[in-house]
């Protein structure tokens, strides 16, 4: 294999931090919870030899990290916090906009010349007819760099994923699909990552569900997404394939409060390059230019 057959799934989740164990912690004590149970000062059991990376999602900024300045960082490599001096919420503002246009992994990575680059996730028809006027980091990143986006018929043929990759949100919708099994979304994930060379996976239900500190909810929505990313890893060629796993900052992995924690994130690499990604990532700063050194061929 030359180097320039490298690919990268990127695979990111909202509101996941590593906890202590606790009775607030739904990974505590929870089946079949692997690769996700993951605890402070504890290590953790390798699953299929993924390396884990405790990554800071701080960034030298006081304050909780948050969603829009903490996805721009994952998505740019450039510390976002730090340019704007705080920790953004919810949607970027005008200079994270400008910082995700000029910097976003699409715009890198289509500007080195490695293709073909995508986005997993379907976006529904409303997403298209009504554009809401906030968008994500993510939506933003795909936008600015020109890349196609993946929508409600693109899921009907088996070619997108959901953000609940079973679909029951789109159901409950009224948005005529079928519902998913965990391996079914994974056989489809794993065939997108096979067509492309960096593709975005974005799971965001953790967060909502560490706001709503529901427990119950909690560890179904682990298990659920714990069992999604096994069965993803044992379909896709990590000889190949470098599947990196990041959050932007803790939430679900303590309900006894409503906040985002101050938590380090679970930075998960699997494939035959995970040691090499692994040792180039500290902070949520790292992750972009780590994949495209990896895509792009360069030495370390
Ligand atoms: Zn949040």
């Amino acid at each position: 294999m030359t180097k320039s057959d490298a690919s990268a799934l990127l695979f990111f989740i909202d509101g996941l931090g590593i906890g202590t164990r606790s009775p607030f912690n739904p990974l505590d004590n929870l089946d079949d919870a692997a690769p996700l149970a993951v605890f402070q000062n504890e290590v953790p059991t390798p699953f299929l030899d993924g390396i884990v990376v405790p990554t800071d999602p701080c960034l030298g900024v006081e304050g909780r990290p948050q969603s829009a300045s903490g996805q721009t960082t994952i998505l740019t490599g450039v510390n976002a916090p730090a340019q704007l001096g705080y920790h953004k919420q919810g949607f970027p503002n005008k200079l994270l906009i400008e910082i995700i246009n000029a910097e976003s992994i699409f715009r890198q990575l289509r500007d080195a010349g490695v293709g073909p680059i995508t986005f997993a996730n379907a976006y529904t028809d409303r997403f298209f007819i009504e554009r809401p006027r906030w968008i994500s980091a993510t939506t933003a990143a795909v936008e600015a760099a020109g890349i196609t986006f993946r929508t409600v018929s693109d899921l009907k043929s088996g070619s997108a994923v959901f953000m609940d990759f079973t679909n029951r949100i789109l159901i409950e919708r009224g948005v005529d699909v079928s519902e998913r099994t965990e391996e079914e979304a994974a056989e489809v994930l794993a065939r997108i990552a096979a067509e492309n060379r960096f593709t975005l996976y974005e799971y965001f239900i953790t967060d909502k569900v560490g706001h709503e500190q529901d427990m119950p909810k909690a560890k179904q929505v682990l298990t659920s997404l714990a069992r999604f990313i096994r069965e993803l890893l044992m379909r896709i060629d990590l000889q190949r394939t470098t599947v990196i796993l990041t959050s932007d900052h803790g939430n679900i992995e303590d309900l006894s409060s409503r906040n985002h924690t101050l938590h380090a994130v679970p930075t998960i690499i699997w494939g035959a390059q995970r040691e090499r990604i692994a040792a180039r990532i500290q902070t949520l700063a790292d992750i972009t230019p780590a994949i495209v050194a990896l895509l792009i061929g360069k030495k370390n």
